[in-house]
């Protein structure tokens, strides 16, 4: 079966996407950490990031370094973090974070959007792609 991530890049579910190219998709983490957390992920669907062979694995992090700088720009933040977790969803993925205070990076720090603030946010980062 596939995973959600790949039905969301298939369009079967829908996201709040930023960017796409041929072998990546970004699109906004649905219960985020602060605002602008953002999943960066192979199409490919790979359970386990170590697991990408090299191409793939580095063309994640370029893609990845774009959709950070963007978002650097639009998110009021001290930095991005980056962190790759993985336990919830079966394929490789970048969680973006933009980051104030170290509790951003954990994930028992949640903040809520309305659809309007996710939609917003994704014109906000797409405008500084
Ligand atoms: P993990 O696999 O532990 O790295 O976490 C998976 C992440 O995917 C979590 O932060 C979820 O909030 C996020 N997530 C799960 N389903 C969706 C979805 N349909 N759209 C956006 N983000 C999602």
């Amino acid at each position: 079966m596939s995973s959600i991530f790949t039905k969301i890049i298939n369009g079967e579910i829908p996201c709040y996407k930023i960017a796409e190219d041929e072998n990546f998709f970004a699109f906004l983490d649905i219960n985020p950490n602060a605002k602008g957390h953002t999943l960066c992920v192979p199409k490919k669907e790979i359970d386990k990031l170590f697991d990408l062979e090299d191409d793939l694995y580095i063309g994640l992090m370029q893609f990845s370094k774009k959709i950070a700088a963007a978002l650097e720009k639009t998110i009021p933040c001290d930095r991005i973090g980056m962190t790759v977790i993985g336990l919830e969803v079966p394929h490789a993925h970048v969680h973006l974070i933009p980051l104030n205070e170290m509790g951003e990076m954990t994930f028992r720090h949640k903040v809520s959007l309305t659809k309007e603030e996710f939609e917003t946010l994704v014109k906000n980062i797409q405008a500084n792609l």
